[in-house]
């Protein structure tokens, strides 16, 4: 079954990133994944990995979620998010109908580190001033690639980084229309991750003196709550890009 009629779900991470579950709708259910009205599942996108866990029916009976991923239907929306069932669900996906209620909740442990480390990558391009043509963002680690012949040193980095963390920034959220966007190129810092532009509206994540660039991730209100980083690997992956390695240091 596809879905006929492009349908629209309401992204409430974008609002606030520390929602770890809401009651929903169901809007389809195809094999490549079920829609609902609203969600607190983040989609696969700007390198962040997308959310796991459950959709819980009325009689508790619980669907794992083991990926989210941006609808690709005629008409999809960036926010139109579909749930990736885990494999063996399928009789309860049998179940599951349009117009169904069910709660959605996500594995909060893993999407908390996802945020802690989506802000710190935000920091690393306050530390290097160079663009970004590579980015992912797991529970494990944030892998940054950064177009530049320079030396990047370790110790710097984790010392600048260790600063900013210490600093306790407020990190925001602000919208500007598209067309303000497109007047102002400079804001963009990952050439590989274009703007969530066709909304009317772009998310610019704005940590207070120290980075402001587009993004519709997930982050932490506060970079004290980011913790310990450490630099797990520095390496030369071509001539012209240097990839850094992130991890939480627990
Ligand atoms: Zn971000």
């Amino acid at each position: 079954m596809t879905i006929a009629t492009p349908t629209r779900t309401r992204a409430l991470f974008r609002e606030d990133a520390y929602l770890t579950h809401c009651d929903a709708t169901v809007l389809a259910v195809s094999e490549e994944g079920v829609q609902l009205d609203q969600t607190v599942f983040y989609p696969l996108g700007g390198g962040q990995a997308g959310d796991t866990g459950a959709l819980v029916l009325a009689d508790g009976s619980r669907i794992q979620i083991a990926d989210t991923r941006k609808a690709r239907f005629e008409g999809a929306t960036p926010d139109d998010a579909l749930h990736l069932p885990a494999p063996g669900q399928e009789a309860l996906l049998a179940r599951l109908a349009a117009g169904e209620r069910v709660r959605a909740e996500i594995d909060w442990t893993r999407r908390h580190r996802h945020m802690r480390l989506h802000t710190a990558s935000h920091l690393m391009c306050a530390v290097l001033p160079y663009a970004v043509d590579g980015c992912s963002i797991t529970a494990d680690y944030a892998r940054l690639d950064f177009a530049t012949v320079e030396p990047i040193e370790r110790e710097h980095v984790e010392a600048r980084l260790a600063a900013l963390v210490a600093g306790a920034h407020a990190v925001t959220t602000e919208w500007i229309t598209d067309e303000d966007m497109a007047q102002r190129p400079e804001l963009v810092r990952t050439m590989s991750v274009k703007p969530p532009l066709g909304l009317g509206r772009v998310r610019l994540l704005r940590i207070d003196g120290v980075d402001l660039q587009p993004c519709g991730g997930t982050h932490v209100q506060n970079t004290r709550e980011i913790g310990g980083l450490r630099v797990a690997k520095l390496e030369k992956k071509s001539a012209r890009t240097r990839r850094l390695v992130l991890e939480l240091v627990e």
